[in-house]
C-alpha cells in the first residue's frame, strides 16, 4: 500500500541513521511500534509493509546478537582493565551475565529498524521498491 511517493535516502548511513532513530527507512516516519516488542506491520506513514517475507526478522535477530556479544566483550575488556589482577569473578560474571540478558531486550526495536534500513540499502540496488 503506497499512499504517497516516498524515497529513502540514497546512502547507506543516512538509512542507518533512520534505523538508529526508530524511524522508518523509507519515509522517517515514527511511531514504528505498539510497544517496545510490538512492531506495526506496516509504516504508519508511507505503509511500507516491513516483513517482506517469512524469517525476514532473522536478520533483525543477527543485528540484536552482534550488538549483544559487541557489549559483552567491551563491558568484559573494560572490567578486566579496571580490577586487574585482583578480578572479582562473582561479581563480573554476574555483571556479564546480566549485560548478555539485558542488552538484547533493550537494543530489540532498534535491530529491527537497523536490519530493516540495512535490507532495503542493499535490496533497492537490485529490485524495485515494493
Ligand atoms: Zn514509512
Amino acid at each position: 500500500m503506497n499512499l504517497t511517493p516516498f524515497t529513502d535516502p540514497p546512502s547507506l548511513m543516512g538509512k542507518l541513521i533512520r534505523g538508529i532513530r526508530k524511524t522508518c527507512s523509507r519515509c522517517g516516519g515514527g511511531k514504528l511500534f505498539k510497544n517496545w516488542f510490538t512492531q506495526f506491520e506496516d509504516c504508519p506513514t508511507c505503509g511500507l509493509h516491513f516483513e517482506r517475507e517469512d524469517g525476514y526478522f532473522l536478520g533483525a535477530m543477527m543485528v540484536d546478537f552482534a550488538v549483544t556479544e559487541l557489549m559483552f566483550v567491551i563491558v568484559l575488556i573494560v572490567s578486566l582493565a579496571a580490577t586487574w589482577p585482583d578480578l572479582p569473578v562473582a561479581r563480573l560474571t554476574i555483571l556479564l551475565v546480566v549485560t548478555n540478558l539485558a542488552v538484547p531486550l533493550l537494543f530489540w526495536p532498534f535491530s529491527r529498524t537497523l536490519w530493516i534500513a540495512m535490507e532495503r540499502h542493499f535490496y533497492l540496488k537490485s529490485h524495485q521498491d515494493p
